[in-house]
């Protein structure tokens, strides 16, 4: 039998954080001629993993902004599909079920570090905007066999717990738009939040099981995330996950320099439709 073509599958994966502004309506934009052009299927996911950050109020805001500009989807948390839930808060078990994966294959490890103990332990220099690079105190070849043996039965909830990255090993992936990109795992990036202190998955192992279960064969973002894509290389790989393909797009800046994902506020979609701007005025600036 003959495999079947992959049918492209794109996604848009907002988090109901705030207001959208124009740099996710200039990203998404992207996603979606890119879904059409290859005749594929968009899907929009509600990224409300964040329960103390995300609001109902703007999951709504989000659907009615993203139709007000332009957007159609073919699966989503309005009209249900196949990979259905579409929001994040509902996918709980699936993450759970990673976890445990990663957890067995011995691949996680549990660390008491602050967020403040990482930054202050951490000399080197990261890239702009991403995250301390962890400087590994917590693995278990760091700690006395006692305390490994005592954390060994330390429950999923209350401490968070870090994937292990191959050290010294290259990770490299053809981005759609950029080329060769290349990281070298705990140099460029290091042990990374799987699982959150609060009980929560990590943005990175929320995404790939989401990305693969709802069959994404390319997700396009912005250049921001460049470097977390080579930590859910990672976790594809340890997951056994065929990854998809990667698109990353420029980040918009505003006359000043400044990326506008800091100042959404004055570039919220809806401030806009309420200055009167419609939404081909407004891709009519980007050509
Ligand atoms: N919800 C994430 C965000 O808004 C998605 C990022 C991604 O596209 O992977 O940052």
């Amino acid at each position: 039998m003959v495999n079947p073509v992959p049918v492209y599958r794109g996604r848009l994966a907002p988090s109901p954080t705030g207001y959208l502004h124009l740099g996710h309506a200039r990203t998404f934009w992207t996603a979606q001629e890119r879904a059409r052009t290859a005749g594929g299927a968009l899907v929009l996911r509600n990224d409300d993993l964040d329960v103390a950050r995300c609001r109902p109020e703007f999951a709504a805001a989000m659907l009615e902004d993203l139709r007000w500009f332009g957007f159609h989807w073919d699966e989503g948390p309005d009209i249900g599909g196949a990979g259905a839930p579409y929001a994040q808060s509902a996918r709980h078990e699936l993450y759970r079920a990673a976890f445990a994966t990663l957890r067995a294959i011995g691949l996680i490890y549990p660390c008491s570090c602050s967020r403040r103990d990482v930054q202050e332990a951490t000399a080197a220099p990261h890239e702009h905007g991403d995250e301390a690079l962890y400087p590994s105190t917590c693995r278990p070849e760091n700690l006395p066999p006692d305390e490994n043996r005592r954390r060994s039965c330390w429950p999923r909830p209350g401490v968070n717990w870090r994937f292990r990255v191959p050290n010294g090993d290259t990770i490299a992936f053809a981005d759609g738009r950029l080329g060769e990109q290349r990281a070298v795992a705990g140099r460029h990036f290091g042990d990374f939040l799987v699982w959150r202190r609060d009980d929560l998955p990590s943005y990175q192992l929320a995404c790939v099981v989401d990305d693969a279960a709802m069959r994404i064969t390319e997700v396009v973002r912005g250049a921001d995330l460049i470097m977390s894509t080579f930590r859910q290389l990672l976790l594809y790989r340890a997951l056994r996950l065929a990854p998809p393909a990667f698109y990353h797009c420029p980040l918009l800046t505003d006359a000043a320099g400044q990326r506008l994902a800091k100042r959404h506020d004055a570039l919220a979609l809806r401030t806009l439709r309420d200055q009167g701007l419609t939404p081909d005025g407004i891709r009519a600036s980007w050509a």
